[in-house]
């Protein structure tokens, strides 16, 4: 299938594509890896009169470590957060959570900025983002903000974005020692695509209980949420099979998960339930050192 006309920009800095979104108004959207656009676009489910290509934009494609946090510039590509040797070391979930998304092609030109800005109720980075209390730093004709995950995911395929601006940087802070954290999916076998993805982060304090715990999960319901309920059970307590069990049992709570022809809503409970159990058990291991 092939895209409807449309007229391609290429700013050679962010306050011209701003400028240019500002200007063009809904007609325009920006694009970065294209691998979700182009394909709504071919499917004409999306049909923007114009593209705005960030790809000429210099300096929105970095991985360093600064201020207590690492920052990822907006452009950065699935494959480089996967081979990042700063996110082995520092937040190796971030890095594992790259590996598994869609096949090598998509992580070559995917970004994490797109990914993000996208929203898919299925991706794999918000879970992850959200386990870890990643912000994003957004720029737009009004200036500077930074966002917390926890708030940019209000619906589907929705980003807590304002007309005209750009994801420019994810910020995510460096976890404390004591913690670890991992990702657990169930992928869809064609696509990649999470059927469910559960992040845990846990972090003990010196008596070996749990000082936080936080988990994200992707493609359960219409957006990706925080567990609060699980975490809430977790905040405290001993981290033992029970707990861990009567958390997992939470992660559904208040939430309607939803049914397609890869699951229904119960399976796809389910799914929560074990995947979180299993990544409450390895992120404990890692935070135990292991
Ligand atoms: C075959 C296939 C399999 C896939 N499998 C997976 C998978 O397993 N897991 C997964 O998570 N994803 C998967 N994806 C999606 C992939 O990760 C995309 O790379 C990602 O969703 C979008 O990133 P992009 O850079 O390609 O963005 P684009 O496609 O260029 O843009 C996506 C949207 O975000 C907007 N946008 C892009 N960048 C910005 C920005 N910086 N600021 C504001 N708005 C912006 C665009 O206007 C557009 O609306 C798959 C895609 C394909 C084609």
């Amino acid at each position: 299938m092939v895209c409807a006309p449309f007229t391609y920009h290429r700013p050679s800095s962010l306050r011209q594509a701003i400028a240019l979104l500002q200007r063009l108004g809904e007609e325009a959207k920006v694009l970065a890896g294209g691998q979700s656009l182009i394909p709504v676009m071919k499917m004409r489910l999306a049909q923007p009169q114009h593209l705005i290509d960030l790809g000429g934009i210099q300096g929105l494609s970095y991985i360093r470590e600064a201020r207590g946090a690492v920052r990822i510039g907006a452009l950065t590509t699935h494959a480089e957060v996967e081979a990042s040797d700063l996110l082995k070391r520092r937040l190796p979930v971030l890095a594992e959570t790259a590996s598994l998304i869609g096949d090598m092609q998509v992580r070559n030109r995917g970004t994490i900025g797109g990914s993000v800005a996208h929203a898919d109720p299925a991706a794999d980075y918000p879970a992850t983002l959200l386990a870890l209390d990643a912000r994003f730093k957004v720029v737009g004709p009004e200036g500077t903000r930074t966002v917390p995950a926890s708030q940019f995911f209000p619906g589907p395929f929705t980003a807590a974005l304002k007309p005209g601006e750009v994801v420019t940087e994810v910020q995510v802070p460096l976890p404390p020692q004591g913690s670890g954290a991992s990702y657990q999916k169930f992928a869809n076998k064609a696509s990649r695509f999470a059927v469910v993805g559960v992040c845990a982060f846990i972090s003990l304090n010196a008596r070996g209980t749990i000082r936080s715990a936080r988990l994200g999960v992707t493609g359960a319901a219409d957006h990706p949420f925080r567990a609060t309920a699980a975490e809430e059970a977790l905040q405290g307590a001993r981290p033992e099979e029970r707990v861990f069990q009567r958390a997992s049992r939470l992660v559904t709570q208040g939430v309607e998960c939803v049914a397609d022809v890869h699951g229904s809503a119960e399976y796809r409970a389910w799914l929560c339930q074990v995947l979180a159990r299993r990544a409450l058990e390895t992120a404990l291991a890692r935070a135990r050192g292991g």
